[in-house]
């Protein structure tokens, strides 16, 4: 979800009779921020009639908190929060840049028409990608490695906690149940060695 913010300095003639934005001129600048963002990643006009669509707004809902008077510098930040089939949900904040005090908030719904048909038609691939790029991949985990010989560990999942003992008859060593707790067991490849971890202490990094 990847946020664009544009500023705008407030005109006088967009006053109301009491000295105040009017509440129909924030429609223009909430529109403004939203082909701004649209241009800085490539969507310009001229892309949407290549793609053979547009998009027409179908519903606006404006959240009027604050007034705003001419001089004051606004900043507008928008992003989409959803895209599914027709439909393109974006959200909108106004801020004034002085104090950083919410003035407007406001969520539009807008939809995907063919240009010829005049039909909502599913959003094309390209604008998903572009709007709603997937979120990174989460890093892989790094191995967790033997404390003796540095080798990555093989995960024996839950297992009831051991403590070697002594010897047995043939040689190899008893490991006894010190606990009927289960943990996280994991043992070393290499040279055999057990290892635990626990929750508290896998997510220390
Ligand atoms: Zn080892």
């Amino acid at each position: 979800m990847q946020r664009f913010t544009t500023t705008l300095r407030v005109r006088h003639y967009e006053m109301d009779a009491l000295g105040h934005v009017n509440n129909a001129v924030y429609l223009h600048y909430l529109e403004q921020a939203a082909i701004e963002h649209s241009e800085q990643l490539g969507m310009t006009m001229q892309r949407y009639e290549e793609l053979g669509g547009v998009f027409i707004l179908r519903k606006m809902e404006i959240d009027y908190r604050l007034p705003a008077v001419a001089g004051e510098t606004l900043e507008i930040t928008t992003w989409v929060k959803e895209m599914r089939g027709p439909r393109s949900i974006r959200c909108y904040e106004i801020r004034r840049q002085v104090d950083n005090r919410l003035v407007v908030s406001a969520e539009a719904m807008w939809a995907w028409v063919d240009r010829k048909a005049m039909r909502p038609r599913a959003i094309p691939q390209a604008l998903l990608d572009v709007f709603m790029p997937p979120p990174p991949l989460p890093e892989a985990p790094k191995p967790l490695l033997c404390s003796r010989c540095s080798t990555p560990l093989e995960a024996l999942g839950l297992q009831p906690l051991r403590q070697n003992g002594r010897p047995n008859l043939f040689g190899g060593q008893q490991s006894v149940v010190v606990s009927p707790e289960l943990v996280e067991t994991y043992q070393c490849p290499s040279c055999g060695l057990q290892e635990i971890f626990r929750d508290s202490e896998q997510s220390d990094d």
